[in-house]
């Protein structure tokens, strides 16, 4: 068994970042800049703010961060990411979710250009990757396809399965798996029989925010087990696999933590930094 160490892979991309940043920087006149949207006081956003806000300062990405009280109204949202899309040092804006209830999340994201959506949740460039056309891709499933193809896991032709389908994992995993030329099945809270569907998975992606739901009984000999899900349970963070269990039967697996989530974040620094490639 061989564990998918997404903390490593992470430090690696990011190392790798740190150098194409030096060129944007050098050919640029300005470094690569990414434009975080804080509103409201929710101390869960507030950390991973300030976790992007050090990823970026480590490989050398400018993060402009636009901290707005909660009771902003939508007109002021909106106008700061508006403007946002015209600041030409910023490649790419993210609005931090979830937003205070009286806003409306998905007209505030449909102000941010396709080019500067480096979350990849845009209505175009969920479609690019529907339509396999490029695009950006939502950072969470890019980074399970680039531990994928880091420890050189085969895709094409091989059997995945995919539990959950929102619009952030499930769905753009599925996508990016079908292509990738693997044989996709997608499963959810209706699906029927899932214990005999994930048990023929080659690659079997867990994205469902139960914990340690799926259980040895659930997989394949030998299989590829990714396990995105994040849960805290007596205060410690588990994910969707009962690793202990399964990891005796897969050929690969993710911990949690230490497997999908560094590669979240590595996945924002690529993204921001290819946005600011194209304007080279
Ligand atoms: P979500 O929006 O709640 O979606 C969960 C999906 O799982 C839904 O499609 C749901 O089906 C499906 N599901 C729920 N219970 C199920 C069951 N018993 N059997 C089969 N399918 C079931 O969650 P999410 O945002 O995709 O996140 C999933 C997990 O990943 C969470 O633990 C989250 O914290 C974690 N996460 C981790 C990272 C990271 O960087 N590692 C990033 C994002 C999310 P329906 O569609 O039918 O409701």
């Amino acid at each position: 068994m061989t564990l998918l160490d997404g903390k490593k892979t992470a430090a690696d991309i990011r190392a790798e970042l740190a150098f194409r940043a030096a060129q944007i920087r050098e050919k640029l006149g300005r470094e690569a800049g990414l434009a975080v949207v804080l509103i409201g006081d929710d101390p869960a956003s507030e950390v991973y703010v300030r976790n992007k806000e050090r990823a970026c300062a480590e490989v050398g990405i400018a993060s402009h961060t636009y901290r707005l009280p909660a009771e902003t109204s939508q007109e002021e949202a909106e106008a700061l990411v508006c403007s946002l899309a015209k600041d030409g040092r910023v490649d790419g804006i993210l609005v931090q979710l979830p937003l205070p209830g009286h806003l409306d999340e998905k007209a505030l994201l449909r102000r941010i250009p396709a080019q500067k959506d480096v979350d990849g949740f845009s209505a175009e460039n969920m479609g690019l990757l529907a339509k396999n056309e490029g695009g950006v891709a939502a950072c969470t499933p890019r980074g399970v396809m680039e531990l994928l193809h880091r420890y050189q896991i085969p895709i094409s032709g091989k059997r995945a399965v995919v539990v959950g389908r929102s619009n952030i994992v499930g769905r753009p995993m599925a996508l990016l798996l079908l292509n990738a030329d693997a044989t996709v099945t997608v499963c959810h809270s209706k699906t029927k029989d899932l214990k005999s569907i994930c048990a023929q998975a080659d690659i079997l992606v867990a994205a469902l925010g139960k914990p340690r739901f799926i259980t040895a009984d659930m997989v394949k000999e030998g299989a590829a087990v990714i396990d995105v899900g994040i849960s805290r349970v007596d205060g410690k963070l588990v994910g969707d696999v009962d690793f202990e269990e399964v990891e005796k039967k897969a050929s690969f697996i993710t911990p949690v933590p230490g497997g999908v989530g560094p590669m979240t974040i590595a996945m924002l620094l690529l993204s921001v930094v290819e946005a600011a490639e194209k304007k080279l």
